[in-house]
């Protein structure tokens, strides 16, 4: 067990391996806000973690199975990512509700106890740090944390109407987002998000700004979202990650990600700063009458 928090806030979400377990009595969508461990039959045969919550304030109890067991008799397998997806995107209509947060946190911690049960310096069996949230090797007393990776997501405008889409190799067809990848060691932000889109579409960019940020537990990154003007260069997509990337005006836009995602965040918030432009335009406020 690691971890203290009050049990009257607890919650519980049991994992097979990365697929997240769901209880009869829940559906999928609500298994996204985890179950009451008091309600739900102690399943049997799953190690259990009671992890704090950022707040201090309470834990979510994780039951966690071999991902070689059989799903126990009525429990669904629900695919986590497919599920934090939906929550994210119901919470984003639904005008922002941090309700999935512990899902996020659920799926994050559950990978890294899976992935750290072994010391990374003496490779001996890892057990927990009883004074703070860590992994601690009783051989070689090396503390380890919940790995976090940044990454940066770019939305890239013409300084005008247009932003710089873009259709990676992974997404779904038709599906084009924001210019995004992981920050290398030693790298600030703004390199990261300048060496980026060089690298994936062979443009320069100037005043990058910081706009939004999200985690994102698959595997484990925080996606730090900027934006910023072209500066250089004509787009040339990499045609490795990137099939092909275009300017797209602000009322033309191809099919973009959905909702609850930071890339979405991203673009939305730019489509609503032109179109209230463009009303200005039409609409421009009265002159004041000057004084006589
Ligand atoms: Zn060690």
């Amino acid at each position: 067990m690691i971890g203290r928090g009050d049990p009257m806030n607890t919650i519980a979400f049991r994992f097979r391996g990365q697929d997240l377990l769901v209880p009869p009595e829940l559906s999928d969508a609500q298994a996204a806000f985890g179950f009451d461990p008091e309600k739900s039959a102690a399943p049997a045969g799953s190690r259990r973690y009671s992890v704090p919550l950022p707040d201090g304030g309470s834990c979510i109890e994780l039951l966690i199975d071999d991902p070689a067991a059989e799903p126990p008799a009525l429990w669904r397998v629900a695919g986590a990512r497919a599920l934090l997806a939906a929550a994210a995107e119901q919470a984003a209509s639904a005008g922002g509700s941090d309700d999935y947060s512990r899902l996020l946190r659920a799926c994050h911690i559950a990978r890294w106890i899976d992935e750290s049960a072994f010391c990374g310096r003496c490779g001996t069996r890892n057990g927990f740090a009883d004074d703070e949230f860590a992994r601690h090797c009783p051989s070689c007393g090396k503390r380890e944390y919940p790995r976090i990776s940044p990454a940066v997501i770019v939305l890239v405008s013409d300084g005008a109407d247009r932003i710089l889409l873009a259709r990676n190799a992974k997404f779904r067809n038709g599906v084009h987002s924001l210019l995004a990848g992981f920050v290398e060691a030693g790298e600030n932000l703004e390199e990261a998000a300048r060496r980026e889109v060089l690298e994936e579409v062979g443009v320069a960019i100037r005043d990058i700004r910081y706009a939004a940020s999200q985690p994102w537990p698959f595997p484990d990154s925080l996606m730090l979202g900027f934006t910023a003007i072209h500066s250089e260069g004509d787009i040339r997509p990499d045609l490795v990650e990137i099939m092909e990337a275009a300017w797209y005006s602000w009322d033309a836009l191809p099919e973009i990600p959905n909702r609850g995602s930071v890339a979405r965040a991203l673009i939305d918030a730019w489509v609503d700063s032109r179109r209230l432009c463009q009303n200005d335009l039409r609409h421009p406020p009265k002159a004041e009458r000057s004084a006589p």
